[in-house]
Protein backbone atom coordinates (compact mmCIF):
# COMPACT_ATOMS: atom_id res chain seq x y z
CA UNK A 1 0.00 0.00 0.00
CA UNK A 2 1.19 3.17 -0.66
CA UNK A 3 1.87 5.73 2.22
CA UNK A 4 0.03 8.22 0.65
CA UNK A 5 -2.54 10.66 1.96
CA UNK A 6 -4.50 13.58 0.26
CA UNK A 7 -4.10 17.48 1.60
CA UNK A 8 -7.44 19.03 1.97
CA UNK A 9 -6.50 22.03 4.32
CA UNK A 10 -7.05 25.63 3.08
CA UNK A 11 -3.84 25.50 1.68
CA UNK A 12 -1.39 24.32 0.42
CA UNK A 13 -3.19 22.19 -1.17
CA UNK A 14 -2.54 19.33 -3.97
CA UNK A 15 -1.03 20.34 -7.12
CA UNK A 16 -1.21 19.34 -10.56
CA UNK A 17 1.63 17.27 -11.51
CA UNK A 18 3.10 19.41 -14.12
CA UNK A 19 3.33 22.46 -11.91
CA UNK A 20 5.57 20.43 -9.41
CA UNK A 21 7.59 19.25 -12.76
CA UNK A 22 8.44 22.47 -13.62
CA UNK A 23 9.13 23.55 -10.21
CA UNK A 24 11.34 20.81 -9.74
CA UNK A 25 13.47 21.37 -13.18
CA UNK A 26 16.65 22.62 -13.19
CA UNK A 27 16.46 26.32 -12.85
CA UNK A 28 17.34 28.57 -15.42
CA UNK A 29 19.35 32.27 -15.42
CA UNK A 30 16.72 34.47 -13.98
CA UNK A 31 17.98 36.67 -17.29
CA UNK A 32 18.10 33.55 -19.79
CA UNK A 33 15.56 34.63 -22.63
CA UNK A 34 13.01 31.20 -22.13
CA UNK A 35 12.49 32.69 -18.38
CA UNK A 36 12.23 36.21 -19.20
CA UNK A 37 9.15 34.92 -21.63
CA UNK A 38 7.97 33.16 -19.44
CA UNK A 39 8.31 35.55 -16.43
CA UNK A 40 6.17 38.03 -19.03
CA UNK A 41 3.32 35.48 -20.29
CA UNK A 42 3.03 34.65 -16.53
CA UNK A 43 2.07 38.21 -15.63
CA UNK A 44 0.23 38.58 -18.50
CA UNK A 45 -1.92 35.75 -17.40
CA UNK A 46 -2.70 36.84 -14.15
CA UNK A 47 -4.81 39.71 -15.70
CA UNK A 48 -6.91 37.00 -17.22
CA UNK A 49 -7.05 35.02 -14.14
CA UNK A 50 -7.42 38.20 -12.13
CA UNK A 51 -9.89 39.60 -14.98
CA UNK A 52 -8.57 42.67 -14.92
CA UNK A 53 -7.28 44.00 -18.39
CA UNK A 54 -5.59 47.43 -17.06
CA UNK A 55 -4.13 46.35 -14.15
CA UNK A 56 -0.27 46.28 -13.38
CA UNK A 57 0.37 42.76 -11.78
CA UNK A 58 3.33 42.15 -9.75
CA UNK A 59 4.92 38.58 -8.92
CA UNK A 60 7.05 38.55 -5.60
CA UNK A 61 8.90 35.93 -3.53
CA UNK A 62 7.10 35.60 -0.33
CA UNK A 63 3.98 34.22 1.25
CA UNK A 64 0.24 35.93 1.75
CA UNK A 65 1.36 38.46 3.96
CA UNK A 66 4.18 39.86 2.10
CA UNK A 67 1.14 40.71 -0.71
CA UNK A 68 -0.76 42.54 2.22
CA UNK A 69 2.46 43.85 3.51
CA UNK A 70 3.49 45.46 0.25
CA UNK A 71 -0.07 46.95 -0.19
CA UNK A 72 0.03 48.48 3.29
CA UNK A 73 3.46 49.87 2.93
CA UNK A 74 3.04 51.30 -0.31
CA UNK A 75 -0.53 53.04 0.19
CA UNK A 76 -0.32 54.09 3.48
CA UNK A 77 1.54 57.09 4.81
CA UNK A 78 1.95 57.97 9.08
CA UNK A 79 -1.47 59.69 10.15
CA UNK A 80 -3.52 58.26 6.61
CA UNK A 81 -7.20 56.93 7.88
CA UNK A 82 -7.41 53.06 7.08
CA UNK A 83 -11.10 51.25 7.53
CA UNK A 84 -10.42 47.45 8.05
CA UNK A 85 -13.53 44.86 7.66
CA UNK A 86 -12.56 41.76 9.64
CA UNK A 87 -14.35 38.63 9.35
CA UNK A 88 -11.69 36.77 11.34
CA UNK A 89 -7.80 36.63 12.14
CA UNK A 90 -6.60 37.63 8.83
CA UNK A 91 -8.69 41.10 9.21
CA UNK A 92 -7.41 41.72 12.41
CA UNK A 93 -3.87 40.93 10.60
CA UNK A 94 -4.73 43.44 8.25
CA UNK A 95 -5.34 45.85 11.06
CA UNK A 96 -1.95 45.43 12.74
CA UNK A 97 0.19 45.41 9.90
CA UNK A 98 -1.53 49.06 8.60
CA UNK A 99 -0.70 50.46 12.09
CA UNK A 100 2.95 49.23 11.82
CA UNK A 101 3.26 51.85 9.15
CA UNK A 102 1.15 54.58 10.86
CA UNK A 103 -2.07 54.50 9.46
CA UNK A 104 -4.93 55.68 11.83
CA UNK A 105 -6.92 52.20 11.83
CA UNK A 106 -10.37 51.97 12.25
CA UNK A 107 -11.23 48.10 12.11
CA UNK A 108 -15.25 46.92 12.09
CA UNK A 109 -15.11 43.51 12.84
CA UNK A 110 -18.01 41.01 12.52
CA UNK A 111 -18.82 38.85 15.13
CA UNK A 112 -17.83 34.81 14.51
CA UNK A 113 -19.63 33.98 11.29
CA UNK A 114 -21.02 36.64 10.42
CA UNK A 115 -20.22 39.85 7.89
CA UNK A 116 -20.31 43.41 8.23
CA UNK A 117 -23.54 45.07 6.29
CA UNK A 118 -22.53 47.50 3.29
CA UNK A 119 -24.79 50.11 5.70
CA UNK A 120 -22.38 49.45 8.25
CA UNK A 121 -19.61 50.09 5.79
CA UNK A 122 -21.19 53.42 4.74
CA UNK A 123 -21.97 54.92 7.78
CA UNK A 124 -18.43 54.55 8.68
CA UNK A 125 -17.18 55.87 5.47
CA UNK A 126 -19.28 58.75 5.57
CA UNK A 127 -18.40 59.89 8.98
CA UNK A 128 -14.37 59.66 8.28
CA UNK A 129 -12.10 61.10 5.29
CA UNK A 130 -10.56 57.17 5.11
CA UNK A 131 -7.89 56.51 2.38
CA UNK A 132 -7.68 53.01 2.03
CA UNK A 133 -10.24 50.03 3.55
CA UNK A 134 -9.61 46.22 3.38
CA UNK A 135 -11.33 43.28 3.12
CA UNK A 136 -10.89 39.32 3.24
CA UNK A 137 -12.74 37.72 0.29
CA UNK A 138 -12.52 34.78 2.37
CA UNK A 139 -11.36 34.40 5.55
CA UNK A 140 -9.83 30.90 6.23
CA UNK A 141 -10.24 31.33 9.77
CA UNK A 142 -14.01 31.55 9.87
CA UNK A 143 -15.01 30.28 6.25
CA UNK A 144 -16.77 33.89 5.96
CA UNK A 145 -17.24 34.78 2.72
CA UNK A 146 -17.70 38.38 1.92
CA UNK A 147 -19.58 39.68 -1.11
CA UNK A 148 -17.12 42.51 -3.01
CA UNK A 149 -19.85 43.54 -5.49
CA UNK A 150 -21.29 46.54 -2.89
CA UNK A 151 -17.61 47.20 -1.01
CA UNK A 152 -16.45 47.97 -4.50
CA UNK A 153 -19.53 50.54 -5.33
CA UNK A 154 -18.71 52.18 -1.82
CA UNK A 155 -14.76 52.62 -2.78
CA UNK A 156 -15.85 54.25 -6.03
CA UNK A 157 -18.41 56.64 -4.09
CA UNK A 158 -16.58 58.01 -1.49
CA UNK A 159 -12.80 58.20 -2.91
CA UNK A 160 -11.46 55.65 -0.79
CA UNK A 161 -9.16 52.71 -2.36
CA UNK A 162 -10.04 49.12 -1.77
CA UNK A 163 -7.75 46.35 -1.13
CA UNK A 164 -9.05 42.71 -1.61
CA UNK A 165 -7.36 40.14 0.17
CA UNK A 166 -8.06 37.43 -1.95
CA UNK A 167 -5.24 34.76 -0.69
CA UNK A 168 -8.21 32.04 -0.06
CA UNK A 169 -10.25 33.09 -3.26
CA UNK A 170 -8.27 34.34 -5.95
CA UNK A 171 -8.99 31.69 -8.75
CA UNK A 172 -11.43 29.70 -6.76
CA UNK A 173 -14.57 32.08 -5.82
CA UNK A 174 -15.79 34.61 -8.38
CA UNK A 175 -13.48 38.06 -8.76
CA UNK A 176 -14.36 40.20 -11.62
CA UNK A 177 -12.06 42.54 -10.57
CA UNK A 178 -11.94 45.63 -13.29
CA UNK A 179 -15.69 45.44 -13.68
CA UNK A 180 -16.29 45.33 -9.86
CA UNK A 181 -13.80 48.31 -9.16
CA UNK A 182 -11.78 46.90 -6.47
CA UNK A 183 -8.13 49.20 -6.30
CA UNK A 184 -5.89 45.71 -5.03
CA UNK A 185 -6.67 42.23 -5.24
CA UNK A 186 -4.11 40.46 -3.55
CA UNK A 187 -2.89 36.52 -2.99
CA UNK A 188 -0.22 34.11 -2.64
CA UNK A 189 0.54 31.21 -4.67
CA UNK A 190 -0.41 28.10 -2.73
CA UNK A 191 -4.04 27.73 -2.36
CA UNK A 192 -6.71 28.55 -5.46
CA UNK A 193 -3.63 29.48 -7.37
CA UNK A 194 -2.03 26.19 -7.52
CA UNK A 195 1.52 26.50 -6.81
CA UNK A 196 3.61 25.67 -3.90
CA UNK A 197 4.15 28.13 -1.05
CA UNK A 198 6.50 31.41 -1.75
CA UNK A 199 4.72 33.59 -4.35
CA UNK A 200 2.92 37.08 -3.31
CA UNK A 201 1.08 38.23 -6.26
CA UNK A 202 -1.04 41.61 -6.58
CA UNK A 203 -2.89 43.56 -8.92
CA UNK A 204 -3.20 47.02 -9.13
CA UNK A 205 -5.66 49.12 -11.03
CA UNK A 206 -4.28 51.51 -13.29
CA UNK A 207 -6.05 54.13 -11.42
CA UNK A 208 -4.01 53.70 -8.15
CA UNK A 209 -0.76 52.56 -10.27
CA UNK A 210 -0.66 56.17 -12.28
CA UNK A 211 -2.06 58.32 -9.44
CA UNK A 212 0.79 56.74 -6.93
CA UNK A 213 2.55 59.49 -5.26
CA UNK A 214 3.73 59.53 -1.83
CA UNK A 215 5.14 62.41 0.50
CA UNK A 216 7.76 60.35 2.05
CA UNK A 217 9.50 57.10 1.12
CA UNK A 218 8.04 53.76 1.50
CA UNK A 219 9.26 52.72 4.43
CA UNK A 220 9.69 48.79 3.83
CA UNK A 221 12.53 49.13 1.32
CA UNK A 222 12.56 45.44 -0.31
CA UNK A 223 8.01 45.89 -0.83
CA UNK A 224 8.71 48.99 -2.38
CA UNK A 225 6.78 49.44 -5.86
CA UNK A 226 9.37 51.82 -6.97
CA UNK A 227 11.90 49.14 -6.74
CA UNK A 228 9.51 46.15 -8.49
CA UNK A 229 7.40 48.19 -10.95
CA UNK A 230 10.80 48.41 -13.41
CA UNK A 231 11.17 44.82 -12.81
CA UNK A 232 7.61 43.83 -13.80
CA UNK A 233 7.17 46.70 -16.53
CA UNK A 234 10.75 45.41 -18.20
CA UNK A 235 9.59 41.37 -17.90
CA UNK A 236 6.57 42.16 -20.00
CA UNK A 237 8.51 43.66 -22.38
CA UNK A 238 10.69 41.09 -23.08
CA UNK A 239 13.96 42.80 -21.86
CA UNK A 240 15.63 41.57 -18.03
CA UNK A 241 15.77 43.90 -15.13
CA UNK A 242 17.10 43.31 -11.82
CA UNK A 243 15.97 44.21 -8.24
CA UNK A 244 16.20 40.84 -6.28
CA UNK A 245 16.60 37.85 -7.38
CA UNK A 246 13.32 36.28 -9.00
CA UNK A 247 12.18 33.05 -7.85
CA UNK A 248 12.60 31.22 -11.11
CA UNK A 249 11.65 28.13 -10.34
CA UNK A 250 8.37 29.42 -9.11
CA UNK A 251 7.27 31.17 -11.46
CA UNK A 252 7.97 28.42 -14.15
CA UNK A 253 5.17 26.36 -12.28
CA UNK A 254 2.88 29.82 -11.81
CA UNK A 255 3.19 30.13 -15.31
CA UNK A 256 2.16 26.30 -16.01
CA UNK A 257 -0.02 26.56 -13.44
CA UNK A 258 -1.90 30.11 -14.55
CA UNK A 259 -2.46 28.14 -18.59
CA UNK A 260 -4.23 25.44 -16.32
CA UNK A 261 -6.86 28.09 -14.82
CA UNK A 262 -7.26 29.66 -18.21
CA UNK A 263 -7.61 26.75 -19.80
CA UNK A 264 -10.69 25.93 -17.93
CA UNK A 265 -12.16 29.40 -18.35
CA UNK A 266 -12.69 31.22 -15.14
CA UNK A 267 -16.43 30.84 -15.63
CA UNK A 268 -16.45 27.50 -15.38
CA UNK A 269 -14.14 27.46 -12.63
CA UNK A 270 -15.97 29.83 -10.51
CA UNK A 271 -19.05 27.49 -11.14
CA UNK A 272 -16.97 24.21 -9.94
CA UNK A 273 -15.76 25.68 -6.86
CA UNK A 274 -19.85 26.87 -5.91
CA UNK A 275 -20.39 23.12 -6.83
CA UNK A 276 -18.01 21.32 -4.78
CA UNK A 277 -18.54 23.65 -1.97
CA UNK A 278 -22.03 23.71 -1.64
CA UNK A 279 -21.79 19.55 -1.87
CA UNK A 280 -19.20 19.33 0.75
CA UNK A 281 -21.59 22.36 3.23
CA UNK A 282 -24.57 20.10 2.60
CA UNK A 283 -22.58 16.56 2.99
CA UNK A 284 -21.22 18.37 6.46
CA UNK A 285 -24.83 19.26 7.64
CA UNK A 286 -26.53 15.43 6.22
CA UNK A 287 -23.62 13.90 8.93
CA UNK A 288 -25.41 16.46 11.20
CA UNK A 289 -22.46 18.95 12.27
CA UNK A 290 -23.32 22.73 12.51
CA UNK A 291 -20.75 25.06 10.42
CA UNK A 292 -19.02 28.56 11.45
CA UNK A 293 -21.06 30.83 8.87
CA UNK A 294 -24.07 32.24 9.92
CA UNK A 295 -26.12 31.00 6.65
CA UNK A 296 -25.11 29.78 3.16
CA UNK A 297 -25.01 33.15 1.54
CA UNK A 298 -22.36 34.21 3.28
CA UNK A 299 -20.39 30.84 2.92
CA UNK A 300 -16.67 30.52 1.22
CA UNK A 301 -16.97 27.88 -1.54
CA UNK A 302 -13.02 27.29 -1.09
CA UNK A 303 -13.08 25.62 2.44
CA UNK A 304 -15.80 24.63 5.19
CA UNK A 305 -15.43 24.91 8.73
CA UNK A 306 -17.65 22.69 10.70
CA UNK A 307 -18.05 22.29 14.29
CA UNK A 308 -16.77 19.48 16.76
CA UNK A 309 -20.04 17.50 17.86
CA UNK A 310 -20.50 17.58 21.51
CA UNK A 311 -17.42 15.41 23.98
CA UNK A 312 -15.35 14.81 20.54
CA UNK A 313 -12.04 16.73 21.09
CA UNK A 314 -10.67 18.01 17.88
CA UNK A 315 -7.29 16.44 18.02
CA UNK A 316 -8.64 12.67 18.37
CA UNK A 317 -10.88 13.31 14.90
CA UNK A 318 -8.18 15.25 13.44
CA UNK A 319 -6.05 11.83 13.85
CA UNK A 320 -9.03 10.00 12.79
CA UNK A 321 -9.54 11.34 9.50
CA UNK A 322 -5.37 11.22 8.90
CA UNK A 323 -5.78 7.61 9.70
CA UNK A 324 -8.54 7.11 6.90
CA UNK A 325 -6.56 8.96 4.62
CA UNK A 326 -7.42 12.73 4.44
CA UNK A 327 -5.20 15.22 6.20
CA UNK A 328 -7.86 18.63 7.49
CA UNK A 329 -7.00 21.50 9.93
CA UNK A 330 -8.05 22.32 13.07
CA UNK A 331 -9.30 25.54 14.00
CA UNK A 332 -7.74 29.84 13.44
CA UNK A 333 -10.07 31.79 14.82
CA UNK A 334 -8.86 33.44 18.16
CA UNK A 335 -12.86 33.17 20.07
CA UNK A 336 -13.02 29.46 19.42
CA UNK A 337 -10.59 27.73 17.60
CA UNK A 338 -10.33 24.70 19.83
CA UNK A 339 -14.45 24.14 18.58
CA UNK A 340 -14.32 23.44 15.23
CA UNK A 341 -11.98 22.31 12.06
CA UNK A 342 -11.36 23.27 8.45
CA UNK A 343 -11.35 21.21 5.43
CA UNK A 344 -9.65 22.98 2.30
CA UNK A 345 -10.99 22.42 -1.25
CA UNK A 346 -9.76 24.52 -3.86
CA UNK A 347 -7.80 24.42 -6.84
CA UNK A 348 -7.73 21.56 -9.18
CA UNK A 349 -9.54 19.55 -5.95
CA UNK A 350 -11.82 16.62 -8.03
CA UNK A 351 -14.87 14.85 -7.16
CA UNK A 352 -12.90 12.08 -6.08
CA UNK A 353 -10.92 14.22 -3.67
CA UNK A 354 -14.47 15.14 -1.84
CA UNK A 355 -15.64 12.02 -1.54
CA UNK A 356 -12.34 10.16 -0.36
CA UNK A 357 -12.95 13.80 2.53
CA UNK A 358 -16.29 13.17 3.19
CA UNK A 359 -15.52 9.44 3.45
CA UNK A 360 -12.44 9.78 5.78
CA UNK A 361 -14.59 12.43 8.22
CA UNK A 362 -17.37 9.87 8.78
CA UNK A 363 -15.00 6.94 9.46
CA UNK A 364 -12.90 9.41 11.66
CA UNK A 365 -16.41 10.60 13.33
CA UNK A 366 -17.30 6.95 13.57
CA UNK A 367 -14.20 5.89 15.52
CA UNK A 368 -14.92 8.64 17.85
CA UNK A 369 -18.36 7.38 18.81
CA UNK A 370 -20.20 9.89 17.29
CA UNK A 371 -23.54 8.25 16.12
CA UNK A 372 -24.95 9.25 12.39
CA UNK A 373 -26.42 7.29 9.23
CA UNK A 374 -23.44 5.62 8.23
CA UNK A 375 -22.60 7.03 4.09
CA UNK A 376 -25.53 10.08 4.45
CA UNK A 377 -22.43 12.22 3.56
CA UNK A 378 -20.96 10.29 0.94
CA UNK A 379 -24.30 9.86 -0.76
CA UNK A 380 -24.97 13.70 -0.60
CA UNK A 381 -21.62 14.31 -2.28
CA UNK A 382 -22.54 11.50 -4.85
CA UNK A 383 -26.11 13.27 -5.66
CA UNK A 384 -24.64 16.63 -5.82
CA UNK A 385 -21.40 16.51 -8.17
N1 LIG B 1 -5.03 36.13 4.18
C1 LIG B 1 -5.77 35.03 4.13
C2 LIG B 1 -7.24 35.15 3.85
C3 LIG B 1 -5.19 33.78 4.32
O1 LIG B 1 -5.92 32.68 4.25
C4 LIG B 1 -3.81 33.69 4.57
C5 LIG B 1 -3.12 32.36 4.79
N2 LIG B 1 -3.88 31.35 5.27
C6 LIG B 1 -3.07 34.89 4.62
C7 LIG B 1 -3.72 36.08 4.41
C8 LIG B 1 -1.62 34.87 4.88
O2 LIG B 1 -0.96 34.16 3.87
P1 LIG B 1 0.42 33.43 4.14
O3 LIG B 1 0.20 32.38 5.17
O4 LIG B 1 0.77 32.86 2.81
O5 LIG B 1 1.37 34.47 4.61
Amino acid sequence: MKDRTLLMIPGPVEFEPDVLQAFGASTNSHVAPGFIEIFGKALQKMREVWLCPSGQPFIMAGSGTLAMDVAGANLIEPGDKALVISTGYFGDRYSDLLQRYGAEVKCLSASVGDIVSPEEIENELKTNNYKLLTFTHVDTSSAVLVDPVPIGKLGKKYGVITVLDGVCSVAGEEIRQEEWGIDVVLTASQKAIGVPPGLALLMVSDNVINNWNRRSPVRNYYADWNNWLPVMKAYEEGKPSYFGTPPVNHICALYTSLCHILDEGMQKRFERHKKTGLAVRKAIRAIGLEQLPANMDISANTLTAPYYPDGITGQKLITEIQKAGVIVAGGLHPENRDKYFRIGHMGSVNKADILATIGAIETGLKKCGYNFETGIGVSTIQDIL
